[in-house]
Formats: C-alpha cells, sequence, structure tokens
C-alpha cells in the first residue's frame, strides 16, 4: 500500500508515526491451530443502500482438537452462527467480539481435523475510505481491506497468516458491475438482481481481497496472458499517462529477470477510484489506484517518475506482499521495503535519465526517523498500532536493503533475493526469517540495528597523529545507540577512483587507507542511512567525481549540516542559489533547489527571518521569468510557488491572476500553484469570493483548490478557510492534515490555535477518533517556545482521545529541535542580509 501524503511535502502530517497503547493482557491473535482451507463469501449490495447483507461459509481444519472457534467481525451485525460437523448441525449463541475484533464460541464438542461455519450477517458502508466505502462521486463502491478491514465487510480469519482460497459472489442491482480479485464465473440476471459469480482465488490473506461496484470503462493493456484491463469509474474524467502499458510490462520482465522468477499470479487488472488518503493498494488480480496520483501529462519529471514508481511498488508487491506475505503486521517493512527495493530498479532500468526520485530515500527518512519515531519492527496488535505505519516502512527499509547490497556486492545480493523468493514462496516470512538468510553475523546485526533502533547516526572521519579514525555517534544524543553500518569511502588519488568497504560496528575505529588518498566521500554509491562529516584533512572529492546519486547524498547532507550548525546556513543557501543562477530553468536540479529554497521557508526560516530572507533571494537570484511561458511548462509550478507565494513577487502574482481571470485555472497544469498564490496575496473581500468558487468548481479540481485556500496570511483568512473545511462543501473529502496549511505559516501558528480551539466541536463531530490522534500533526512545523506552549494548551483538553498523547509529544519534540536550530539559522540569515527590514 502506499499513502499519497507520503509525495508531497505539504503532508508532512501523518508522515511520522507512533502509538504506545497500551493492551490489556488479551489475546490478540486467532489460536495459530486453527486454518482457513476455504471460504464461500456471498454478498447482497445495492450501491444506493446503507446496508449491505450476506452469508458465508467458513471451512476451518484444526492441527489439534479443539472446543473453541473464532474468527474476526467488525462492526457487523451476526444474526446467525451454525457449525456443520460431521454431517451434524449445531446452533451456536451469537457472541460480542472483544477488544480485538475477535468472536470466540465454545464448541459443543471437541473438534477434531475439520468442521464448517456458517453466519448470516449484515453490515454497513464506511463513512471512510476503509472496509466498503462510497467513493466521493457516490456512484460506485470500493474496499480497501489492509489492515484489518475485511472483518468489517464479511467475518473471517482476518489476519496474514492466514492464507486461504475465497470463492465470492455479490448480488446486486441489474445496472452496475461488480469486479474482484479473479474473473467473473457466471453471471445471473433475475428481474432487477444480477448476481455475479467470480472464480476461486489463488491462496492469499484477506488484506488483498478486493471488490468494486459501480459502473467502468474498461481499457485493455497489451500483458500477454495476463490479459490486463484498467477499470474506471464512468463518471470520472481519467486519462492514463501513455507509458502505463509499458510500466507495466516493463516492472513485470524486470522483476521476473532479477528474480528469476515467473509471475506469481494469473491476473493483473487496475482500478482507479477516489481511495482517500492510500495512494495504491497492491490487492491480487485488481491493483487499485487513486485517481489524485495520475499525473497530468505537463507534470513535472518527478511527478511522472513517482507513479512511474508507484505502479512498478504495486506490481513488485505481485511477489513481496502478495505471494511471500508477512508473517504478523509487524514485519509490514519486509512487505514495502523490498518493493520500494525494486520498484526503483525497475525505474532506473527502464527511464535512466527520468529517474531522479528513485535516489537517496533515506533523505525522506531522515525527515521522520527520531528519537520518538516508530522502529521498523514494533508490536502490533490492533488496527490503531498499524496506523503507526509511516514512510519509515518504504524509505528506511529500501535505504536498509540498498546498504545490505552494497555491502555484499549487487551479484551476492541478487542471489540472496532469489533463494528468498524460492525459499518462502506462497508462504509468510518474519524479520528473524529474512536475518537468517544473511550468515554473516555483521550483515545480520546491520539488520537488526537499524529495524530495531529509531534514528540514526552521524559518521565522522578524522586524522589524529597519521592515524585515520571513523566514528559514529547518535544524531539524537543517545549514548547508548549504536548501529553496525556498512560504511563505502570513495576515495581519489587525484587520478584514480576507488572505493573502501568497512563495517563500522564500534563507536570508534581505525580505518587504513592508502598513503596516496588525497580527496574522499564518505558515502559512495549515496545508500547510507547516516549523515557524515569529513573532519579528516582530506580533501571532499570534488563533486563532479560524484555519480548522481552520490551528488543527490551530498546535496541533501550538506543542507542537513546546514541546519545543525556544522556548516554556516547562508554559505550553504548562496550556494544553492549560486548553483542556481548558472543552471537553466527546468532541469531537474535547478527544480531541485527551487524546491529546497521552498522547503527552506517551510522549515527554516522563522519569523524573524522572513524579510531579511526573502529581501536577500529577491537581491541574489538572478533568473529571468517570462511568466506565461513559465507557466506552460513543469517547472512553472515551483517557481510559481517560490515567488508567488513565498517571495510574494508581483510579477508572479499577477500572472496567477491573469490566469484565474480568464478562466483558464480549471484544468491548469499548476492550478495547486495559482490557488495558494491567490490565496496568500489575496485582499480580505477577494478572499472571501475566492471562497464562495469553490461550490462551483468541478470535483476534479477540488482537491487542489481547497489546498491551496489553506496558504493564508492573516487569521481573518485563515479563520474562513477553516470555516470552509468544517462546511457541508467539502463532505466526503479527507479535511484533517489541511488544518496545517495556515499553520505552515509562522505569523499564524499561535491564532491558528485559537481558530481552531474555536471550532472544536465541529471538529470533533466531522473527523473520527482514529484520525483526531494525528491532528497535533498539523502543528509540525512550528518553531518557538510560544509556539510549543499554545500547542500545549490547545489539546490539554483532547488528552481523552486515544493515542494523541504520544503524537502530541513527538510533535513537541520536532518544536524543541527545531527552535534550538531555529536560533543558529536566524542570525545566520540577518548577518546575510544586514541592511533589510525586520
Ligand atoms: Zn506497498
Amino acid at each position: 500500500m502506499q499513502s499519497p501524503r507520503l509525495f508531497c511535502l505539504c503532508a508532512i502530517f501523518l508522515l511520522i508515526f507512533s502509538s504506545f497503547s497500551s493492551f490489556a493482557n488479551e489475546a490478540f491473535r486467532l489460536p495459530q491451530h486453527t486454518h482457513l482451507s476455504k471460504q464461500a463469501v456471498h454478498l447482497n449490495i445495492d450501491p444506493q443502500k446503507q446496508v449491505f447483507s450476506g452469508v458465508t461459509t467458513l471451512h476451518l481444519s484444526f492441527a489439534k482438537p479443539t472446543d473453541v472457534i473464532s474468527y474476526h467481525s467488525k462492526a457487523l451485525n451476526i444474526k446467525d452462527v451454525y457449525l456443520q460437523y460431521h454431517g451434524k448441525r449445531y446452533p451456536l449463541t451469537v457472541q460480542a467480539p472483544n477488544q480485538y475484533e475477535i468472536v470466540s464460541h465454545k464448541a459443543p464438542l471437541k473438534l477434531k481435523d475439520s468442521a464448517t461455519l456458517h453466519i448470516q450477517f449484515s453490515g454497513n458502508l464506511s463513512s471512510h475510505h476503509e472496509g466498503l466505502f462510497r467513493g466521493r462521486e457516490q456512484a460506485y463502491l470500493l474496499t480497501q481491506f489492509q489492515s484489518m478491514e475485511a472483518r468489517g465487510v464479511f467475518p473471517s480469519l482476518d489476519e496474514p497468516n492466514k492464507k486461504s482460497i475465497f470463492k465470492f459472489s455479490v448480488s446486486t442491482p441489474i445496472e452496475y458491475d461488480v469486479l474482484h480479485n479473479t474473473r467473473v464465473h457466471s453471471i445471473t440476471k433475475q428481474h432487477a438482481t444480477k448476481l455475479t459469480q467470480f472464480k476461486a482465488t489463488p491462496r492469499l490473506n484477506t488484506d488483498i481481497l478486493s471488490l468494486a461496484i459501480g459502473q467502468f470503462n474498461a481499457t485493455p493493456l497489451d500483458t500477454g496472458h495476463l490479459k490486463s484491463k484498467v477499470y474506471v469509474p464512468k463518471r470520472i474524467p481519467i486519462t492514463l499517462p501513455t507509458y502505463f502499458n509499458q510500466i507495466v510490462n516493463a516492472s513485470i520482465s524486470h522483476i521476473e529477470t532479477y528474480l528469476d522468477a515467473p509471475f506469481p499470479f494469473k491476473k493483473l487488472d487496475f482500478i482507479v477510484g477516489n481511495y482517500g488518503s492510500v495512494a495504491a493498494m497492491e490487492n491480487l488480480g485488481l491493483v487499485s489506484i487513486n485517481y489524485n496520483q495520475i499525473p497530468d501529462l505537463d507534470a513535472t519529471d518527478k511527478a511522472h517518475c513517482q507513479f512511474k514508481k508507484l505502479i512498478a511498488h504495486e506490481v513488485a508487491h505481485s511477489w513481496f506482499g502478495n505471494d511471500i506475505t508477512m508473517a504478523w503486521y509487524d514485519d509490514y517493512w519486509l512487505n514495502e521495503s523490498f518493493t520500494e527495493f525494486i520498484a526503483a530498479k525497475v525505474i532506473q532500468n527502464l527511464y535512466p535519465n527520468q529517474d531522479l526520485c528513485t535516489y537517496t530515500p533515506q533523505s525522506r527518512a531522515f525527515k521522520d526517523d527520531n528519537s520518538k519515531a516508530m522502529p521498523l519492527v514494533f508490536d502490533v496488535k490492533s488496527r490503531k498500532d498499524t496506523l503507526a505505519y509511516g514512510q519509515l516502512h518504504y524509505t528506511k527499509g529500501r535505504a536498509l536493503l540498498e546498504m545490505l547490497e552494497q555491502a555484499v556486492g549487487e551479484r551476492a545480493f541478487q542471489s540472496l533475493m532469489r533463494r528468498y523468493v524460492d525459499l518462502y514462496h506462497g508462504q509468510n516470512v518474519s524479520t528473524k526469517q529474512f536475518i537468517k538468510l544473511f550468515e554473516d553475523p555483521n550483515l545480520q546485526s546491520v539488520i537488526s540495528s537499524f529495524t530495531r533502533q529509531t534514528g540514526y547516526p552521524l559518521v565522522t572521519l578524522s586524522r589524529h597523529n597519521n592515524q585515520i579514525f571513523i566514528e559514529q555517534k547518535d544524531l539524537f544524543n543517545r549514548p547508548e545507540q549504536l548501529w553496525t553500518i556498512p560504511v563505502s569511502l570513495k576515495l581519489w588519488d587525484g587520478g584514480k577512483i576507488s572505493t573502501h568497504k568497512l563495517m563500522l560496528s564500534q563507536h570508534k575505529q581505525k580505518v587504513a587507507l592508502n598513503k596516496d588518498v588525497k580527496a574522499v566521500f564518505l558515502d559512495a554509491g549515496g545508500v547510507g542511512y547516516f549523515r557524515f562529516v569529513n573532519q579528516s584533512d582530506f580533501e571532499d572529492i570534488p563533486i563532479h567525481k560524484l555519480s548522481r546519486q552520490e551528488k543527490a547524498s551530498f546535496n541533501d547532507n550538506l543542507q542537513a549540516l546546514a541546519i545543525t550548525g556544522h556548516v554556516d546556513f547562508m554559505k550553504y543557501t548562496n550556494a544553492l542559489v549560486t548553483e542556481l543562477n548558472l543552471l537553466q530553468l527546468g532541469t531537474p536540479r535547478a527544480d531541485e533547489i527551487v524546491s529546497t529554497l521552498i522547503d527552506a521557508y517551510l522549515e527554516h526560516v522563522q519569523l524573524n527571518s522572513v524579510s531579511p530572507y526573502t529581501s536577500y533571494l529577491q537581491k541574489h537570484i538572478k533568473l529571468k521569468i517570462q511568466w506565461q511561458q513559465a507557466l506552460e511548462k513543469p517547472y512553472g509550478n515551483s517557481l510559481m510557488k517560490l515567488y508567488g507565494v513565498y517571495m510574494q513577487d508581483s510579477n508572479a502574482v499577477n500572472a496567477a491572476k491573469r490566469v484565474y481571470q480568464s478562466g483558464e485555472h480549471i484544468g491548469h497544469a499548476h492550478f495547486d500553484a495559482i490557488v495558494m498564490t491567490l490565496a496568500k496575496n489575496a485582499t480580505n473581500e477577494e478572499y472571501k469570493s475566492l471562497i464562495q468558487d469553490f461550490s462551483a468548481i468541478p470535483t476534479t479540481e477540488k482537491e487542489a483548490f481547497l489546498s491551496g485556500l489553506g496558504y493564508v496570511d492573516s487569521a481573518f483568512k485563515a479563520a474562513l478557510y477553516y470555516d470552509l473545511l468544517l462546511s457541508d462543501e467539502t463532505q466526503g473529502m479527507v479535511i484533517d492534515y489541511r488544518f496545517q496549511f495556515p499553520i505552515f505559516n509562522p505569523a499564524l501558528r499561535v491564532s491558528s490555535v485559537q481558530l481552531i480551539n474555536a471550532r472544536k466541536n465541529e471538529i470533533f463531530n466531522r473527523i473520527s477518533s482514529e484520525s483526531l490522534q494525528w491532528f497535533p500533526y498539523n502543528f509540525l512545523l512550528a518553531c518557538s517556545d510560544e509556539q510549543n506552549k499554545a500547542v500545549h494548551q490547545l489539546f490539554e483538553s483532547w488528552q481523552s482521545i486515544s493515542g494523541l498523547k504520544s503524537k502530541l509529544s513527538i510533535v513537541s519534540d520536532g518544536i524543541e529541535q527545531c527552535t534550538l536550530n531555529s536560533e543558529r539559522i536566524g542570525k545566520s540569515i540577518l548577518a546575510a542580509s544586514p541592511h533589510s527590514k525586520q
């Protein structure tokens, strides 16, 4: 699965996850001796109705005699349960599930070998994008079962290691089509009802079952014997990028070759729809894709790169996740890291010049991995715990695999992966079993130290008395943290480049290097899950001698050093601006620098520094921008954000106004940046009229419009914005994380606290308590003692929300960290712009 919030900075919210729930001492797992050999599920669904009903038969087998029958059921109304055993029927009393949604019946006698369980039930459509729910367009229903949500649609053994064969049939009003993991076996029409029966599934876990009910357009893909199709609800106008078919085929063939294992299943269709905050989901044979992930043709290379990677990722799940499945939810990183690892390889191989989005996964992970983050492997007992899955399971996990690959060598690592796939084909795997693949205890320790510990080390190279040392230190100052780190040094003797691999497992170690070494780079390959400083008297390797991945790592590391005070912040900014002035607009590096400057406004430039920082950029950036032309190019997007929203440049603002007033904004590739710029620079009256425009904006544009409207510059506008979020106009849209947009503006952080406090009841009515626990993340970019205090005061009366306290503590930790750094950064900005007004 992937959450779209992982893809944009607007979505820092939900990026760091944690949860420290306390559990009653009660079994949270089904009995391990009970297996589900097959299950038949029949559902009666009318998309116009809120209630659905069904009957199911579970064929259970028992590894040892038992007198307890258990299964999962969540918010279902169970009407009738009976057991069929040795030809006899035993009615069972309907029982309520326990806190882990497990229903247990005392069997009337000791059961041996096997029995069947028959359950009649009904349920309600979910009001969130989980279980069985309505697409926002109302005309179709979709499902999202990962994690632990299948049990909200039918009773089952809803655990990843209870793989089984499922046979589905669905009755609907005659005008609807039903899609499922497998192909249709038969369709029977009677009066106004249509019964769609499906072929049995391969053995799979409940999380990757899927249904879609509605009217769909189907586009065939050329995928050989798989005969794939892409389904889109009829009312959604979607154009798939022309490369879609190519990326699906290339992913399959590349992964088949890499793993020397054929595509494990017989079907690979796709369904596009409104999946809320899920970007895509690997449901076996019917992969879900959120329509908001599909980039416009004129979107940036980065957006296309990310979409391609998303598709490669979902295809890769056929092996990692669907065929080889995590043993339990605490091994989720195995599902997601392997798919990210392989997806990056597919993109780098297929699009070597447009693969920037696949570099340095660690640099994203570093943003979230601190002392309060969750380790990759952590205890999961309930659905609530799985909400702690964050981008680290993707980015940190992949970075870890890449470090291992570099340590053992590409070929040797490929052999290991092939062995893994061969050994565990069709089964479930735990982290322990993965670790056992590696015979070298050092490598085992690499995996355990990075999956069990949070944060990441700072690696330093130094020289004293002609001896070279390498050392590690926890960036969060926890003395007990120690990692086993595969480090690969890139060396230069003035002529030749070479690499030196070592395993850093102590706090400080000696390194033996050749005498002729002149320059070093501490992260050869750009895959190290650490920050690094060269404090030795070796020079840094000239940047043009680094690979593109290494350059990405170098730039990212330099930024981190500038934020943490190892390098002066404005010296670093100046280097960026100088580099930008020499680049052509639209090159990936120019885009990257513009994005870095935007990020600086979001994360590092605080209230007193906004004006001098802006003056500095206005004075030193020498780009000549023709706005009309720029807005027709992909790079116009981030340029409009930097100039229109942050530097409030009048030419940019006028260009945005022109587009909006001429009506060209509908369907405009940079609609989001244009709305953000208008919101920020509008008068109060103009802003009111923008808010009024929301109801008339076409559905396809509403998501971008609603986010863009949040980039405001006054408490007056922020109040209007929050009222819009809480109004009926946004029903069916995810509003929780959008509260952060006004808070991006350092001038509005304290007043936003008051505005939110005044709307507490409406917020509680609108957002489920499961989601409310993440609300403090809206303040993740807050950055002063005063703001920290205000945030704590706001949430004081929210403490009854389960899980909120730990989220607040992570946010608060981030605020403190930022406050410490911001003082130094602020001084650096002021020093660089001594004449600017404050
Ligand atoms: Zn995934």
